[in-house]
């Protein structure tokens, strides 16, 4: 099995990652998987690429090291596990989808889209105004085409899930007006094309897992398997300020706290451990896991 740890290029990483690692090598770990490291920059206008050293050198220093794809000593140039240098991968995939007829141009202004919206679960749900003007996709932008069906899928943590991606977003967009690709496209993309059948994510995106199958189903691929963890946020988020909560890992190393330091706070904010100590990784994999 393969899994992921997929940092986005937006900010330094704080403590919710660092439990979010120890959740991914952990369980990794416990069912014989490898880790990919992607970097997940396919928001053009808010990277930062001066993240990227931080975010890597950060995840090596905690020592998690990945078994392919981005680590801090990857050489400079463009990477296939980089999303920014991975826009033929997504135009290609674009083009299958195309011609299957799933995506369609859409000239709708945010303010239009909030005034129509169908619904939806406590977000944002496209009416699917654009759906059969024959938009073209070339300055437009390109939402999926989704079937009204559920999707019933089963957590590794918490069993069966049903979603209706239609009554909760509505068709959704790929690409916006302006080229840009969106993250659950780029990401389901690149987890087809780096092979990865294990899935550890925070359970705040549980949301959007339904869309992500519809996705990949429309792409010719199984869903890969699912584990959704808890986070730091919620009933343990008590057990830390909000300074302590926002505050970067670099910081942190920086101030001399040890990363036995810091894996000991997160698998305790995070549930896993019941009293603070400082864990070695080792330790830390074994609670994850
Ligand atoms: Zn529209």
């Amino acid at each position: 099995m393969i899994t992921r740890f997929a940092p986005s290029l937006t900010g330094y990483l704080h403590l919710g990652h660092a439990l979010h690692m120890l959740q991914v090598w952990g369980i990794a770990r416990a069912r014989g998987a490898r880790v990919l490291c992607r970097i997940e920059d396919h928001d053009l206008a808010r990277r930062r690429p001066v993240y990227e050293t931080a975010i890597l050198s950060t995840m090596e220093w905690l020592g998690f090291v990945p078994d392919e794809g981005m680590t801090a000593s990857s050489p400079d140039g463009a990477s296939d596990y980089r999303q920014s240098d991975c826009g033929q991968h997504y135009a290609s995939a674009l083009r299958l989808l195309e011609e299957k007829g799933l995506v369609y141009g859409c000239a709708c202004s945010r303010r239009q889209i909030l005034d129509e919206q169908a619904g939806g679960e406590g977000e944002l749900c496209y009416a699917g105004t654009c759906s059969r003007k024959g938009l073209p996709l070339q300055g437009h932008a390109v939402r999926f085409r989704l079937p009204g069906r559920e999707v019933a899928f089963s957590d590794l943590r918490l069993g069966e899930c049903r979603q209706v991606p239609r009554l909760q977003c509505g068709d959704f967009p790929l690409r916006d007006r302006h080229g840009q690709w969106t993250y659950q496209f780029a990401c389901v993309c690149d987890d087809i094309r780096h092979g990865v059948d294990l899935v550890v994510r925070g359970e705040d995106i549980l949301p959007s897992t339904g869309r992500q199958i519809l996705l990949l189903e429309a792409l010719g691929y199984p869903p890969p398997a699912y584990f959704h963890h808890p986070l730091i946020l919620g009933a343990n988020g008590e057990k830390l300020s909000k300074r302590q909560r926002s505050e970067s890992l670099s910081s942190l190393r920086e101030k001399g706290v040890s990363a036995a330091e810091v894996l000991g706070r997160a698998a305790h904010a995070g549930g896993l451990l019941d009293a603070y100590r400082p864990l070695a990784l080792e330790d830390a994999l074994a609670l994850a896991g």
